[in-house]
């Protein structure tokens, strides 16, 4: 594959070019130092974070005769480095059988032909078969003198505990998103290659740890003859939003910042981002908060090494739960704006404001007035008079009628209270674009439409936002919004007619 060119020219050629495995690089030179050589060495960890070039590294070291090892000066790292007969190398996803295993132990036996070890570098162990396997530890069990197996896999889990007991287990790390930024730096300075501090940043977050993909991006980047490589240029590849953006966004999450999460989807919607991918991107990230708020994964980065301390499991499950249905949804735009209101607003319910009813005067400890309704008006009646007013009660079937249709529109028009006269619904959404998303003629004829079907006559939807520092919304301690509330979940998914 050419996109892996750069990836092979700059492979780590001594233990100190290694990037991001310095726990793993210290133990093995100070064995190589001491002498204190083992028969097997297990290498874990994912794709692309170096376990082969390690493998190759500590192979070459092991027959070096300079000093520091491996030197790539001594007659042996020479022949190493063009292929020795003394490093065999062996893909276990195409020999997976029992006699690529066979032929090994056959072999293995022989003394090396120029240096002390014969080196064997079993890659993707964990695809061998069941007889491959004991025929392995068989080897394992009783080696020669002269002969070392380092094997390495991306799924440790899968290889027998009686092979695992055998080696001295090495866990690769994800690479973390500084590290590669700072090595793609270095190596596409000395490609000369023009490329941006954010083209940098956006193909180090991508690559969510692993090297290899990571310059193997920068590869195809520099290969489409880009004069410079700029994050615009990465983010059309990908596909992708800038990774501060995202990572701004799950900050909002996690403060329940409804503006500084509506703000920023926005600018990205206005940037052309896809909000599917922005969905796919936020998601990805929160599955890293997840797994290293659990302990089950080391945290790749900045935002989620802080929000996988901050934020509790329920609700990082809650908030890739949303996410996981935007990317399915069949408006995602509405469905993300939706998800990022609800998720930051969670006590959100709907609320009735009847304008009757005066709220200003009343203070919060007054009880609130009945809605100042003169006549409910049940489905099926078209004879709607001019005077009665619309019955707020019914606002919630109205919802379930839209929700049948339109799940996101309904779910944002569930956030915000709503005023009613007897000819007119107005919404008061607390930002702006929601208000113009509202009045969209496609939206206002769906709540006209739905409105009509409830109240047995015409109705008209507006939009209107709230004026500033009024409260936009009211908590479930109010009663009347959680009578509301319970309606909702009551009627919820049933359709009225
Ligand atoms: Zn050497």
């Amino acid at each position: 594959m050419a996109d892996l060119a750069l990836y092979r020219k700059y492979r780590s050629g001594n233990f100190s070019e290694v990037v991001g495995q310095d726990h793993i690089v210290r133990t093995l030179t100070s064995a190589l130092a001491s002498g204190r050589i083992r028969h097997a060495y297990l290498f874990t960890g994912p794709r692309g974070v170096g376990k082969t070039s390690v493998a190759r590294l500590l192979a070459r070291a092991l027959n070096c005769t300079g000093a520091e090892k491996p030197c790539n000066d001594c007659p042996n790292c020479k022949t190493a480095i063009n292929s020795s007969l003394d490093i065999i190398e062996m893909d276990a996803a195409s020999n997976r059988s029992i006699d690529a295993v066979r032929d090994l132990r056959e072999k293995v036996g022989l003394a090396p032909t120029q240096g002390r070890y014969k080196v064997y570098i079993i890659d993707e162990v964990h695809m061998l078969t069941t007889e491959a396997f004991n025929a392995l530890l068989k080897t394992l069990e009783e080696p020669p003198a002269h002969a070392v197996f380092i094997l390495a896999t991306t799924e440790a889990h899968k290889l027998p505990e009686t092979i695992i007991s055998r080696t001295q287990a090495f866990s690769f790390k994800p690479i973390t998103a500084s590290d590669i930024t700072a090595q793609l730096g270095r190596i596409a300075a000395a490609e000369k290659i023009t490329i941006t501090p954010e083209a940098l940043e956006i193909i180090a977050t991508s690559a969510r740890g692993g090297f290899r993909d990571a310059i193997s991006l920068l590869d195809q980047l520099a290969g489409a003859g880009e004069q410079s490589i700029t994050g615009e240029d990465v983010r059309n590849l990908l596909g992708y939003s800038a990774g501060e953006e995202i990572a701004s966004l799950s900050r909002a999450l996690a403060a329940n910042d409804t503006t500084q999460a509506l703000e920023v989807a926005t600018r990205l919607n206005a940037s052309g981002a896809q909000a599917a991918m922005i969905a796919t991107q936020l998601a990805a990230q929160w599955r890293a908060i997840l797994l290293a708020n659990c302990g089950a994964a080391p945290a790749t980065d900045d935002v989620v090494r802080e929000l996988s301390t901050s934020v509790a499991p329920a609700r990082i499950a809650e908030i890739i739960t949303s996410l996981i249905e935007i990317t399915r949804s069949s408006w995602p735009q509405l469905a993300l704006e939706a998800a990022l209101v609800r998720l930051t607003v969670p006590a959100i319910t709907v609320v009735v404001a009847p304008v009757a009813a005066a709220p200003a005067k009343r203070t919060p400890s007054t009880p609130r007035p009945e809605p100042a309704v003169s006549a409910v008006r049940v489905s099926g009646n078209a004879d709607a008079s001019a005077t009665d007013a619309p019955a707020s009660e019914l606002w919630p079937k109205v919802l379930v009628h839209i929700k049948a249709h339109n799940n996101s529109l309904a779910a944002l028009l569930q956030m915000y209270p709503v005023e009613f006269t007897a000819s007119e619904i107005t919404i008061k959404p607390r930002f702006n674009f929601h208000r113009d998303l509202f009045l969209k003629p496609a939206n206002r004829t769906a709540v006209e439409a739905a409105s009509a079907k409830v109240y047995g006559g015409p109705i008209k939807f507006s939009a209107r936002t709230e004026e500033a520092g009024k409260p936009a919304r009211r908590t479930q301690s109010d009663p009347a919004a959680e009578l509301v509330s319970s309606a909702l979940e009551i009627l919820g998914g049933e359709i009225v007619d």
